[in-house]
């Protein structure tokens, strides 16, 4: 069969306009945060689970590849591809299939948003342990296992696979694979292990074994006190040595720090304005009216200018079951960040980030329209510092290249679990903006920016830059979330763990069709 009769038939299959074949779509799909590949052939989307298996299946049996994609807002090609493919864009599978508060889990289609959980949960006093990402308002729960990605409640509850009880995932010949409990005759999808964790072989594979169809998450009370405290510290290493303590002792649900750069493209991005803008919601997530007030005073007050510029920022919120856990919480963090050099400060930043968590995705570029990438890596809290002062010697070696391409970089810091630190460098560079950019920014934002003309060799640099810090890394034998065909899994581990990984891939996808390249693999 041709490409042409089997884009027929799945037209057939879904309804001519849930199959994409307009250049300028398919351009548009061939586009993530950062890179470009090759267009798809053709992008479909599917509306349910039978309907994802059997395209899948139809596309398989022509040898041609299939690239998941959730939201689409990862930046590290993971659906990105120059072999020919067929993308899955799972922006129609959405359903919240099954809240039960009994059994404490609920059940979503893989393209359901974040933002739309939070909603569905928010008025029943539970959560997801790991409950989104920054990009929540448009990120997929099926991306965020894909990715293992971090952030709301990661602090005290590690990654997005750490929530994970089970999930119904199509494999490359159109099967669907239930792994958890749901996987039992006559059970429910209520408990992870019965036997070897095939959940965890799906989390954060970046979509090179499988498209995720469904996904059960463990329920747990959404834990009412809440506290924020920000410190300002003259250096890295105060900063490091707080969230690390913090983390040990798992005080905080988030707890993260910028550096001073970093911290100053916020400010410039930001506005009071928009401060103000944001404490109605600030003010509707307090519980009496005092505290209401209260909150909302301080954060007026507060403005922004206890922003010292040269200063690092931690930032930490507590959220526990009772007044008295919640202030025990509070107080350890602010011994903590005392013995580090801390200086408290106005707590507006975590106040609003909580406050208003899944917000429109305007930072996927710079204040003035630059362009921005992220790469980060995850080390035990032994290796941090050591770290930091390596990126930053690596930023010093290659000091004269950024600035001849006005290349800048700074610092987001965090903790995931009591384990991890998780470092993350981000660039900043001049240059054009790309049709994903002006699909996924919003307009107000995309009117005020002045823009930059396309430079091709500064991006080469970043890229060069980022695979140099790639090196750093793996030196302080880090791991990665997000891996996509970036971060180097297959060639940092060992053999015999390639070899066993390798080994599965191939039965799972024999024909190498699904995700070619993601991970490393096929
Ligand atoms: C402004 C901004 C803020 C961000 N903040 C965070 C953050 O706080 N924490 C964080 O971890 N990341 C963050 N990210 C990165 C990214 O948004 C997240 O990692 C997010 O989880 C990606 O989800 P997505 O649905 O957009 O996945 P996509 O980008 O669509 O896909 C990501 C990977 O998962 C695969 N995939 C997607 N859906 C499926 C599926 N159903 N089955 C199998 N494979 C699939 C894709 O093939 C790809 O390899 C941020 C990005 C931006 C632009």
């Amino acid at each position: 069969m041709t490409t042409e009769t089997l884009i027929s038939s799945l037209s057939q299959k879904l309804g001519q306009e849930h199959v994409i074949t307009d250049e300028n779509e398919l351009t548009y799909y061939g586009q993530d945060v950062f890179s470009e590949a090759n267009k798809p052939l053709a992008v479909i989307r599917p509306s349910n689970k039978k309907e994802l298996a059997e395209t899948i299946g139809m596309v398989t049996e022509h040898d041609i590849a299939i690239l998941p994609r959730g939201g689409g807002m990862s930046y590290t090609s993971g659906y990105l591809s120059n072999r020919q493919s067929v993308m899955v864009d799972m922006c129609r599978m959405t359903d919240i299939i099954e809240i039960n508060l009994e059994d404490m889990y609920v059940t979503v289609e893989a393209g359901c948003r974040w933002v739309d959980l939070y909603e569905a949960l928010k008025d029943k006093n539970v959560k997801t342990p790991m409950w989104g990402t920054l990009s929540g308002l448009k990120a997929s729960i099926g991306g965020g296992a894909s990715q293992n990605s971090v952030f709301f409640g990661s602090g005290q509850n590690g990654a997005m696979s750490d929530s994970i009880i089970g999930m119904e995932v199509v494999t490359s010949d159109g099967k669907i694979v239930t792994t958890g409990s749901g996987a039992i005759e006559n059970s429910t999808p209520f408990f992870r292990h019965f036997g070897p964790d095939l959940t965890g072989l799906f989390t954060g594979d970046t979509g090179a074994l499988g498209v995720k169809a469904t996904l059960t998450l463990k329920l747990v009370p959404d834990r009412p006190e809440k506290r924020f405290v920000s410190f300002n510290f003259d250096d890295y290493s105060g900063t490091l040595k707080a969230i690390a303590d913090v983390a040990r002792e798992n005080l905080a649900s988030e707890c993260f720090g910028f550096d001073p750069f970093l911290q100053q493209q916020r400010m410039k991005r930001e506005s009071l304005a928009k401060d103000i803008k944001t404490l109605g919601k600030v003010i509707g997530s307090e519980k009496g009216f005092t505290s209401k007030l209260k909150s909302a005073a301080e954060v007026v007050i507060a403005g922004r200018d206890y922003m010292k510029e040269t200063s690092f920022t931690f930032h930490a919120v507590v959220s526990e079951m009772t007044d008295v856990q919640a202030d025990k919480h509070l107080n350890r963090i602010r011994e903590i960040a005392n013995v580090h050099g801390g200086i408290e400060v106005a707590n507006s930043i975590p106040k609003i980030i909580h406050a208003h968590p899944f917000v429109p995705l305007n930072n996927m570029i710079g204040p003035e329209g630059e362009r921005w990438v992220p790469v980060h890596c995850l080390v035990p809290h032994s290796r941090a510092i050591d770290l930091f002062e390596a990126i930053e010697d690596y930023f010093e070696s290659k000091q004269e290249v950024m600035e001849k391409y006005k290349i800048e970089a700074g610092h987001l810091i965090l903790n995931i679990g009591n384990s991890a630190t998780l470092l993350e460098p981000v660039f900043f560079w001049p240059d054009e903006l790309m049709e994903f950019h002006y699909r996924n920014v919003e307009e107000d934002v995309l009117e005020r920016i002045s823009g930059f003309e396309a430079d091709e060799a500064a991006r080469e640099v970043v890229i060069k830059l980022r695979d140099g810090l790639l090196d750093v890394f793996a030196d302080y034998g880090a791991t990665h979330f997000q891996i996509g065909r970036t971060y180097r899994y297959s060639k940092n581990i060992k053999s015999e763990t390639l070899d066993l990984i390798t080994g599965i891939k191939n039965v799972i996808d024999p024909k190498g069709l699904m995700n070619p390249g993601s991970l490393g693999l096929g």
